[in-house]
Parts: C-alpha cells; sequence; structure tokens
C-alpha cells in the first residue's frame, strides 16, 4: 500500500454530517473517563459526533 499525502485543496469528510472538516476538535478527558489509556476524542465541530480516540492530541 502506498501512503500518499494530501494536498491543501482536499480536506476531510466527516462521516456523519457529511461536511468538509477544516478542523477536527479534540478535547481532552480527564483519567478514568475512559477506563483505558486513551485520554483525547476528537469530534467533528459540525455535528459533533465522535471521529476517533487517541492518546495525545496530535495522534
Ligand atoms: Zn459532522
Amino acid at each position: 500500500m502506498e501512503l500518499i499525502k494530501s494536498d491543501d485543496r482536499e480536506n476531510p469528510i466527516c462521516p456523519h454530517c457529511e461536511k468538509e472538516l477544516h478542523q477536527i476538535v479534540a478535547k481532552q478527558f480527564d483519567k478514568g473517563w475512559f477506563k483505558v489509556t486513551e485520554k483525547y476524542v476528537y469530534y467533528c465541530p459540525y455535528c459533533k459526533k465522535i471521529l476517533g480516540i487517541g492518546q495525545s492530541a496530535w495522534a
């Protein structure tokens, strides 16, 4: 598989509301909100639906 770097003309599309995302919101939860190591949740700024969970703000 080849990794292709996105150029500036493309933006990801939210799978929930299908809006073009120019930014993704990363919210940090306190320890214990998730019982495992995940600490950040990423969500769409338009519909607020969760896109992913990670261990850092930039993962
Ligand atoms: Zn959305």
